[in-house]
């Protein structure tokens, strides 16, 4: 489970910081974007007031206000589908013509 895709289904805009994507924290009145996703561990955290962080499940269990069992099972059932299917950027649309690769 991506938890770029989970934050983003969360409806927060995520911007690349090197290896990392920056977003605002939906746990505390961000207006600067303090919260750190790591990609490459799956990891997140708030480096502002609430310092939160943790895995895709401390997220979920946070963000959905579910316990641990609960957000595992969200995690496990088809959670935000409409966030995980949609088009990866700059992909395109079915039925548009396959781009010229030499
Ligand atoms: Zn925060």
């Amino acid at each position: 489970m991506s938890l770029a895709r989970v934050v983003e289904a969360a409806g927060i805009a995520l911007t690349p910081h090197g290896k990392d994507l920056l977003g605002l924290c939906p746990f505390h009145a961000d207006h600067d974007p303090s919260l750190v996703i790591t990609p490459s561990k799956n990891l997140w955290h708030c480096l502002g007031a609430c310092q939160r962080g943790g895995s895709v499940i401390d997220w979920v269990m946070l963000i959905e206000a579910v316990s641990f069992q609960h957000a595992v099972e969200l995690l496990l059932s088809d959670y935000a589908p409409a966030a995980l299917h949609a088009p990866v950027a700059g992909a395109l649309p079915p039925g548009a013509p396959a781009p010229c690769i030499p």
